[in-house]
């Protein structure tokens, strides 16, 4: 619920209640007094109305008194017609009087006023009834047979001059007289009200009612069974209110108790007098409807001006918590506009600076957020490429140690598989070395998947070698392509492998990691470094792995022949021994001479001996198995070393060979060298010797004895029982 809300309803609920309050007070204090002043009111009448009606009784209780003793009347010797007389000089005084009679004591009716009846008895009525010797006056109300109507009668003796009773005087008085009084007072009250009036006997009994003329002499009024109960406790006026049993509406009642007037005592009769309540209220209804109404207004007016101040009063504050809503959604840019002197002003002061300052500090740190985040992306690039060089650093050490372990380019290749697929992880890859003749590069290593298609390349295909430096593809519409490239859409370097000034190969880089990254140049440019520093390296190794090799070769090989030389022969066939010791097989042995070799000499020049001997060489190597080494003894002698060549291999191989050389032909200078033929002798370890010393000895041997038997033939050593050095052995 809005605050505006609370606060209407609040100062709506607390206005209702005292509004509410004051009306209930003003109605219940304003009915109060008006009861009052009615009861007084109608007390009053009552009193008065009753004295009224005491003092005309007195009047007639005095009139037939003096009647009675009027002389003429009062005189035994009078005549009726005498008494008629006087009795009607009364009536015509007093017109109230219906009728005066006079009756002797035995009820005779001797003289009338309006003559009915005269000479006949009465019968025995009520006042008849109540005649007794001492009694003064009698007033009795009972329906008059001579008038047909109800009739007050005043009744007394007629007494002579001693005082003896002969006679009685009646007066009749029409009701009439009480109700023409009565009417007055139904009159003198507010013609509007409904008054009811009822005169009761001192019984209850309806003497007059002005709403009841039916019940009159017969029934009791409804109200004595109310007034009976406060007449008992010897009070004569008093009021209040009450109702009847079968009627819902309350009535407010008054009664006054018949006084008599000096020495006339009355009749204990009771005027009751009883008005409707609502009617009696009702101007103080009247008064509290409009009143009612006037609050209605009222109330209507003071909600509208609760409803504005509480607007007035709340409205700045809605504004407040409008603007803190804005901020909590972030709005920094939301001001307020109240502009009262009072403390939601001061606020909306504050709440305006505090929204500056947290702008400022948020802006400031939004700055500082995006230089974190600068430097964070800074850092963390710095650290993946720490990671990278020390990742790189390491292979690359690792790379240099491996290098260090390779014994030819064949296994250096391998390394550098390896180290290059782990440097360019996501790239594929070749390194291509220069052939012997460097008119081709051939692919010493390839990797990814899939490789390089192009294994051999000229270098006319690449524009890094034919540049020689590093050649980078990375737009295929801006930059050249190598045709030694098919692929299509993937970045490429070619890096050409330089050492010691000369292009001894390339290293080929499919970079598949930059697909779609060729526009940021700083990741092309990392890895073209990388690139760059792994051909040096490579570079490096392989050259030197050459000029190892080449010169382990010429501490091995004869220069002149490219065959094994006769220390590597001795070590090869010591080492083969070792093998043949374990596995329990024989080595032969073909120790060759060239015949005359002299000769050739002299006759085609040292060249040409050497081109012998050169020719020599390769004849050799194709008589052999890949497994039996081929050496140049010393001069133009040759050695054979065929591992786990028995003694009739080695013999057989020897004929072959003798047979084979005199199918050679040797061109120098364009003229034949003529037929060569050579002198060979066998011998085969562990057959004719125990060891490489004695059998090559023996070889050499059998080689002497071919020579001294005539040349061109083949001489098995001599057996020196060496068969039997496995058994020793073992
Ligand atoms: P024999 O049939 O008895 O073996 O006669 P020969 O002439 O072949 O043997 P000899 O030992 O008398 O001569 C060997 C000759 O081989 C001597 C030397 O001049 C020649 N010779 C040794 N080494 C080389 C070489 O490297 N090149 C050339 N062209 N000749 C060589
Ligand atoms: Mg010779
Ligand atoms: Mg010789």
């Amino acid at each position: 619920m809005k605050l505006s809300t609370k606060l209407i309803l609040f100062f709506s609920g607390i206005g209702l209640v005292f509004l509410a309050t004051a009306l209930y007070i003003g109605h219940v204090s304003t009915v109060n007094i008006l009861e009052k002043q009615i009861r007084k009111e109608l007390e009053n009448y009552t009193f008065h109305t009753m004295d009224k009606i005491d003092r005309m009784f007195y009047e007639k209780y005095l009139d037939i008194k003096t009647i009675a003793r009027d002389p003429v009347i009062a005189s035994r010797s009078s005549t009726a017609g005498q008494i008629t007389e006087r009795i009607k000089t009364y009536q015509t005084a007093d017109p109230s009087y219906a009728s005066i009679s006079f009756y002797t004591l035995d009820r005779v009716r001797l003289a009338d006023t309006a003559g009915k009846k005269i000479g006949q008895q009465h019968p025995f009525t009520s006042y008849w009834m109540q005649l007794k010797d001492d009694t003064d006056v009698i007033l009795d109300i009972s329906a008059s047979n001579s008038l047909s109507e109800y009739v007050i009668h005043f009744v007394t003796y007629v007494k002579d001059k001693d005082n003896a009773s002969f006679g009685i005087i009646v007066s009749r008085i029409a009701l009439n007289v009480l109700y023409d009084m009565l009417k007055e007072l139904s009159a003198v009250q507010n013609t509007e009200i409904k008054t009811e009036i009822d005169l009761v006997d001192e019984k209850g009994l309806v003497l007059y009612s002005n709403y009841n003329t039916k019940g009159i002499l017969t029934e009791t009024s409804p109200d004595w069974s109310f007034v009976r109960p406060l007449l008992d406790s010897s009070k004569r006026i008093g009021s209040k209110r009450h109702r009847h049993s079968d009627v819902a509406e309350e009535e407010i009642l008054a009664f006054s108790r018949e006084n008599g007037y000096r020495d006339y005592k009355g009749n204990n009769w009771t005027l009751v007098i009883s008005v409707p309540v609502k009617k009696a209220f009702a101007p103080v209804i009247q008064l509290r409807d409009r009143m009612v109404m006037l609050s209605i207004v009222f109330g209507v007016v003071g909600l509208t001006f609760i409803f504005i101040f509480a607007r007035r009063m709340t409205k700045p504050l809605e504004i407040l918590s409008h603007a803190f809503t804005e901020i909590g959604k972030g709005n920094l840019d939301v001001r307020v506009n109240i502009q009262s002197k009072d403390e939601i002003g001061q606020m909306s002061e504050l709440f305006n600076k505090m929204v500056v300052d947290l702008k400022d500090y948020n802006e400031k740190l939004l700055t500082y957020g995006i230089d974190m985040q600068k430097n964070n992306a800074e850092l963390k690039s710095k650290a993946r490429l720490l990671e990278m060089r020390d990742l790189e650093s390491r292979l690359f050490g690792r790379m240099s140690e491996l290098f260090q372990a390779c014994n030819d380019v064949e296994e250096a290749s391998v390394v550098i598989t390896n180290t290059v697929s782990q440097l360019f992880s996501n790239d594929r890859g070749g390194l291509y070395i220069y052939n012997s003749s460097r008119n081709l590069l051939e692919s010493i290593s390839v990797w990814g998947s899939p490789p390089p298609q192009e294994l051999v390349i000229t270098q006319n295909q690449c524009w890094g070698l034919r540049r020689g430096h590093a050649h980078v593809m990375s737009d295929a519409i801006k930059d050249l392509s190598c045709q030694h490239v098919r692929e299509s859409g993937v970045p490429y370097i070619c890096t050409p492998i330089m050492a010691k000034g000369e292009s001894i190969g390339m290293l080929h880089l499919l970079l598949d990691s930059l697909i779609g990254m060729t526009e940021d140049q700083h990741w092309i440019k990392e890895k073209e470094e990388l690139a760059l520093r792994v051909a040096e390296s490579c570079g490096l190794a392989i050259i030197n792995l050459k000029l190892q090799e080449s010169l382990r070769n010429m501490s091995m090989r004869d220069p002149l022949t490219g065959l094994f030389n006769r220390r590597y022969m001795k070590e090869t066939l010591e080492l083969e021994w070792q093998r043949s010791l374990r596995k329990f097989t024989p080595i032969g042995i073909i120790m060759i001479d060239i015949d005359h070799f002299k000769q050739f000499n002299d006759t085609f020049g040292h060249d040409g001996g050497d081109k012998l001997l050169c020719e020599l060489g390769m004849f050799l190597v194709k008589q052999i198995r890949g497994g039996d080494i081929a050496c140049r003894y010393g001069g133009e002698e040759f050695t054979i070393i065929m591992p786990e060549a028995s003694v009739e291999v080695t013999t057989q191989r020897a004929l072959q060979i003798v047979d084979a050389v005199k199918h050679m032909h040797v061109m120098y200078k364009q003229q034949s060298l003529g037929i060569i033929t050579l002198s060979i002798g066998v011998a085969v370890l562990p057959v004719h010797g125990t060891d490489t010393e004695t059998v090559l000895q023996s070889a050499d041997n059998a080689l002497y004895r071919a020579k001294r038997e005539g040349r061109d033939r083949v001489c098995v050593a001599e057996d020196a029982g060496g068969q039997s050095i496995y058994e020793e052995v073992l």
